[in-house]
């Protein structure tokens, strides 16, 4: 019996070690990773940044008993995957808010993936905790929040904001018996993860307030003042508002000084949608457009958007750290262990307890390029942008307000306004050279540019207003 069953073991052991590649096995994969990565970056100028193709080979595809040869993985990720829709790695894209992808934090992922530290508790990650409370600090400080200040890496905004109203929620207090008196206040121009985020903490049945905007889509201050104190005087329970930093459709800032003096002056929770604009922070010359950020009690910014890390980081930061940990702590026996540290664990701040080490992708680009790198890239998308937008005025567009950071919108000036405009749009993601996406603006059609890609320069932005002219000639 004893026999059989080491024998049995030893059988097992032989292909299940198969999983650790040996080492001439992994230099292999890393030299075609290599090769890949290295076309890949390489041909990422010359390649479109919009590609209609079907998936005809992860299609077909099963998962089998046996292996497959690596080469044969990396051709399908390659043609199906990376050549394939958007190309977010492009600094073609314009569209919606583009992302990075960071060769360094692919290195970084590598490390982590390899690594494998347990990065929610103190306890089993002392260096991986640190690294990503290190990370939240610094953004803190970048904020202007106080000591006793902190917050969580999640895998993007949407969560980040999750976390957030999950804490303004606990700490005003808003259950069963007083939801449907609670009151929210926020414009059309709220990102959509904000309506996830209040359906699935349970607020949906609170009241909505969106309160309306001026011609620079910001938030009109003195209209959110009335309704409060309308609201107030009414027996409803004002308890959020929440402003951008940054909107999503044209790059709006809201009045945020403002909107902090009467939040702070009727005790309501200010929480700002700084996903996009976060990082612009970073930049000298435009952090007067973020004065008050610092006095909100929540905060969301997006590393994969603004600081050009690949997809699947965003971050929640909130003033009062035992509000945020009130909120989402919970322990369970078997997590004994783990009690008693004095440094905060991820896990104690936001729905995950085992979670992607996601301070590494940060942590290591930050400081092997180091900060003035990331500020110039940043102030040059504004720039950049500012560009397009007196270019494309002077080419007889239509244009939004100028971009208060990197998004503009425009369209053609046709007797068929709407008609025209998404025609063009159409002809330019037929072309997909360069991708940019459309929007409603008071129910009319809006061309956005949106320069956030770190690889983004001016050869992109001369390549899509040339794009453009050829696109007006063909509608
Ligand atoms: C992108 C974005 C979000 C949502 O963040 P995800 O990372 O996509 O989940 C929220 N608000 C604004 C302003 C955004 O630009």
């Amino acid at each position: 019996m004893q026999n059989t069953l080491t024998e049995k073991i030893k059988a097992l052991e032989t292909k299940a070690r198969q999983l650790e590649p040996d080492q001439a096995v992994r230099d292999r994969v890393f030299a075609s990773s290599q090769a890949y990565v290295n076309r890949f970056i390489n041909s990422l100028p010359e390649q479109p940044s919009f590609i209609r193709y079907g998936c005809p080979q992860l299609q077909q595809r099963e998962v089998m008993g046996d292996g497959v040869a690596f080469d044969e993985l990396l051709g399908i990720i390659e043609r199906e995957v990376n050549l394939n829709g958007l190309n977010a790695a492009s600094g073609g894209h314009l569209g919606y808010i583009p992302g990075g992808g960071l060769w360094m934090s692919g290195i970084g992922d590598m490390l982590a993936d390899v690594g494998n530290r347990y990065a929610g508790i103190v306890y089993s990650g002392p260096g991986a905790v640190m690294m990503e409370n290190k990370m939240i600090r610094w953004m803190c400080d970048l904020a202007g929040y106080p000591e006793g200040a902190h917050g969580n890496l999640s895998s993007g905004g949407s969560i980040a904001t999750l976390i957030a109203l999950t804490t303004a929620r606990d700490q005003h207090g808003i259950r069963a018996e007083n939801v449907r008196r609670a009151v929210i206040y926020m414009t059309d121009q709220a990102h959509h993860c904000i309506n996830k985020a209040i359906h699935i903490t349970g607020l949906e049945e609170a009241i909505l307030r969106l309160v309306p905007v001026n011609d620079q889509h910001q938030m009109q201050v003195d209209v959110l003042r009335q309704w409060i104190a309308a609201d107030k005087a009414n027996g409803l329970l004002p308890f959020l508002v929440i402003a951008n930093a940054g909107s999503t459709n044209t790059g709006s800032i809201d009045p945020l000084e403002t909107i902090a003096d009467i939040c702070e002056s009727d005790g309501l929770w200010y929480h700002v949608d700084a996903a996009y604009g976060g990082f612009f922070m970073l930049v000298d010359e435009l952090r007067d457009k973020f004065s008050g950020i610092g006095r909100s009690d929540s905060l969301v910014m997006d590393p994969h958007k603004g600081l050009f890390l690949p997809y699947g980081t965003g971050v929640v930061l909130v003033r009062n750290a035992q509000a945020l940990m009130r909120a989402h702590q919970a322990t369970g026996a078997y997590m004994v262990d783990a009690l008693g540290y004095a440094d905060i664990s991820p896990a104690d701040c936001g729905p995950e307890l085992t979670k992607h080490f996601r301070g590494l992708r940060m942590w290591l680009p930050l400081h092997y390029h180091g900060l003035d790198a990331f500020r110039a890239c940043l102030v040059e998308k504004v720039y950049l942008c500012r560009y397009f937008h007196e270019k494309i005025k002077a080419m007889g567009f239509e244009t939004g307000p100028d971009p208060a950071l990197s998004v503009t919108c425009f369209r053609y000036p046709a007797p068929d306004n709407n008609e025209f405009n998404r025609k063009l749009v159409e002809r330019l993601h037929e072309d997909g050279r360069i991708f940019l996406s459309s929007t409603l603006l008071d129910g009319d059609v809006w061309i956005r540019c949106a320069v956030l890609s770190f690889r983004t320069h001016l050869r992109e932005i001369e390549l899509a207003l040339e794009m453009i002219r050829e696109a007006v000639r063909g509608v």
